[in-house]
């Protein structure tokens, strides 16, 4: 016997028991875009692996160990979006839809990143992004968080905490990055393998490690946050007096530095502490100068994207996702002459009543089986139509929920019987 072929490590079905809960939170997530007036894009899932390596960074632990890199056919070499925010900044660029324009996007779909599987971290996963573009001011650093803190409140989560932080301009980041070096370099003999070897590539990155050992060489370190331009530090002050002001609570987290090297300004990120160390279920931030570095006009920028397992995991948990809805009608039928009215009665309860859920039997079997066929299903009521009652023009309604007696509704009377039923 051959073997049977399972799917990819890391990458998971969605099975009809779970779609449901996607689609509750697609739904949420689609309405609250539309309340902010921003505009879905579609990009492939598939891009020129120099797009990322260029725009994340070639010493970010995506490009140097997580993409899932091949060469087509005709040799070029392609790979799986390890995110959107490149992919997103290149159909900007190419469709011409972001110089001298002001542009809500956002978009959802799976991302790929060849990581070590656990609870949180799939090599498959979905994200929904969002990405502004022309907009240089902390208003909207400010907006994405609001949305965002909002669609938390909609969606009944109280366990997430708003870290924020400042990674200021380009420049002035690359003079902290030298102090962080010369500073850093004095426990050369401490850092962990992870940090020796991004020590001199990426340091700013040292400061997000997650290892407790390394945490008091870390406390010690210069701050950004004391070493920034006066623009950033302006810009930054007034994302604080908007958030302020909006009731939204941020704890000003000095080590939040992100993964990815295009960053600038303001960063953030939404945490909680129910999902262990995959507790980041949303982050993002401002990065004016991706654009330009892609090959487009200078276009300030801002975005988040939001890891929807992790957001879907926490609502699993907490129980905040709406039960799946259930069939109204299971539509029994008995008999030859039946089974072939049945079809078009189905058929006719449907059109007259389009919010009803109506589930057809399809498959003979006696009474006894097709109820229990009915009450599997979980529909509300079960509609029985047999020859005999074709005959009388009527229907046997039967209760599968409720303690109440079965009753007779002549058929010309089923879709007012059914309009006061609901
Ligand atoms: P982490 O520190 O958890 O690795 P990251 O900084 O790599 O996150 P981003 O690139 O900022 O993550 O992606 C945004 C969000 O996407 C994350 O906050 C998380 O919710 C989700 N995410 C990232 N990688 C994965 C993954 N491998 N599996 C599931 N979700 C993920
Ligand atoms: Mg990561």
């Amino acid at each position: 016997m051959s073997k049977n072929i399972k799917s990819i490590r890391g990458m998971h079905d969605v099975l009809p028991a779970d779609t449901s809960k996607w689609q509750y939170l697609e739904s949420v997530l689609f309405a609250q875009m539309r309340r902010y007036s921003y505009h879905e894009i579609r990009m492939p899932v598939v891009e020129s692996t120099a797009l990322f390596s260029r725009s994340i960074g070639e010493v970010t632990d995506i490009v140097e160990k997580e993409m899932y890199t091949f060469e087509d056919r005709n040799g070029d070499s392609l790979t799986l979006r390890p995110e959107g925010t490149a992919s997103c900044v290149r159909a900007g660029i190419q469709s011409g839809i972001l110089h001298n324009q002001l542009q809500r996007l956002w978009y959802m779909g799976p991302m790929f990143r060849h990581e070590r599987p656990q609870k949180g971290r799939y090599r498959q996963f979905h994200q929904i992004g969002v990405e502004t573009y022309g907009m240089p001011n902390p208003e909207i650093d400010a907006e994405l968080i609001i949305m965002t803190a909002e669609l938390w409140k909609q969606l009944g989560l109280t366990d997430v905490r708003l870290e924020i932080n400042s990674l200021g301009s380009n420049e002035a980041r690359a003079q902290y990055k030298e102090m962080l070096i010369a500073y850093l370099e004095a426990y050369k003999d401490q850092l962990d393998e992870d940090s020796s070897r991004r020590l001199y590539s990426n340091p700013l990155r040292i400061l997000d490690t997650k290892n407790p050992d390394m945490m008091s060489i870390i406390k010690g370190a210069p701050k950004l946050s004391e070493h920034l331009d006066e623009e950033s530090r302006q810009h930054f002050e007034k994302l604080k007096k908007i958030l302020d002001r909006a009731d939204i609570a941020y704890n000003v987290n000095p080590n939040l530095v992100r993964g990815l090297d295009y960053y600038c300004k303001t960063v953030f990120e939404w945490v909680t502490d129910k999902l262990g160390a995959q507790g980041t279920i949303c982050a993002g931030g401002r990065y004016d100068g991706l654009v330009a570095q892609l090959g487009g006009r200078d276009t300030p920028a801002a975005g988040f994207a939001i890891g929807l397992e992790r957001l879907l995991s926490l609502l699993d948990d907490a129980g905040l996702i709406p039960e799946a809805v259930r069939p109204d009608i299971y539509l029994v039928t008995l008999g030859d002459v039946a089974e072939i009215e049945g079809m078009a009665l189905a058929c006719q309860l449907r059109t007259d009543n389009p919010d009803l859920v109506v589930l057809s039997n399809c498959s003979a079997g006696s009474l006894k089986s097709q109820l229990k066929k009915a009450d599997n299903s979980a529909a509300n009521i079960a509609i029985i139509l047999g020859d005999e009652e074709i005959e009388k023009k009527i229907v046997i309604v039967k209760y599968l929920r409720e303690k109440k007696e079965q009753i007779t509704v002549p058929l010309n009377e089923l879709n007012t019987f059914l309009k006061n039923y609901k």
